[in-house]
């Protein structure tokens, strides 16, 4: 699959036609996008747009009625058969979402496993690295997230933002090829969202592939290559930061700003 891409880099996540429902409720309703390897791209709208639907559609966390997700050119979830898409194994699949980092707003660490631990597990358990290399690459990116002092500590001996920076090791951990953010600050006191924005920041600009869904505009301004503003499970508008967010081309996403600026 050749897709032009806003940088001419490959598309590192495509998402095509898709729609999906929640019994008679369209949450979804032909979402495309592209996201090119390298690049940024922040997702806003309304709270019950489909924003953390797209995501976890893009992470095989929900599956579409209609359409289907692509990661480096390969299909998610199915595969090409003549003109059918068929469905792939769990494992082939538990092997793709391996590939994808995801980010939860309440962080979502093993409350029982050392901060170490929660970082060393996935890739010991995916089989990518035995127990003392996923050791040493958890203190590396534990130290890259400023938490090489607590790598002995529970979860619960920590504070939201420490959490938070926890979980993004953690899905470094997997070196995967784009890392999916889901509003990873909104659960934090103010005082504790920068120490997280300030990592973020610094993956955006090593390089990495993300999609970060944030109500964090300012942050989305920039960080971001590309902004895509959803409403009602469709995306009204795409485009470099300034142009959306200064000169939105759309009164949907004017009102929005609005009303969040
Ligand atoms: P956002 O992240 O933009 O706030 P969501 O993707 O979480 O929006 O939700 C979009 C819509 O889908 C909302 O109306 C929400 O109530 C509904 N929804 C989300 N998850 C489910 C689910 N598992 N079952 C039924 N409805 C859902
Ligand atoms: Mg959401």
């Amino acid at each position: 699959m050749s897709t032009q891409t806003p940088n001419g880099r490959p598309a590192a996540v495509e998402v095509r036609d898709v729609h999906k429902w929640y019994g008679a409720h369209r949450v979804l309703d032909g979402i495309d996008l592209t996201v090119a390897a390298g690049e940024v791209t922040a997702v806003i709208g309304p709270s019950g747009s489909g924003k953390s639907t797209l995501l976890r559609v893009i992470n095989h966390l929900e599956k579409p009625e209609i359409g289907h997700v692509s990661l480096n050119g390969e299909l998610i979830g199915v595969r090409r058969h003549g003109e059918r898409l068929k469905e792939l194994s769990e494992r082939v699949i538990l092997a793709q979402r391996s590939r994808i980092g995801f980010v939860f707003q309440n962080f979502n660490l093993f409350p029982h496993l050392t901060v170490l631990d929660n970082v060393a597990a996935a890739p010991v358990a995916t089989g990518l690295l035995r127990k003392p290399q996923a050791q040493e690459l958890a203190h590396t990116l534990l130290a890259r997230v400023g938490l090489a002092d607590r790598t002995g500590a529970y979860p619960r001996q920590l504070s939201g933002g420490q959490q938070q920076r926890v979980a993004i090791a953690r899905a470094l951990a997997l070196r995967p090829g784009v890392i999916l953010f889901d509003e990873p600050t909104s659960a934090l006191d103010p005082e504790l969202v920068g120490e997280v924005l300030a990592v973020i920041r610094d993956l955006a600009t090593s390089g990495s592939t993300l999609v970060i869904v944030t109500h964090e505009i300012g942050f989305a301004r920039e960080v971001a290559d590309r902004i895509v503003f959803i409403d009602g499970g469709r995306i009204v508008e795409q485009g470099p930061p300034d142009q959306v967010l200064d000169d939105p081309r759309h009164p949907r996403t004017r009102e929005f700003l609005s009303r969040v600026l």
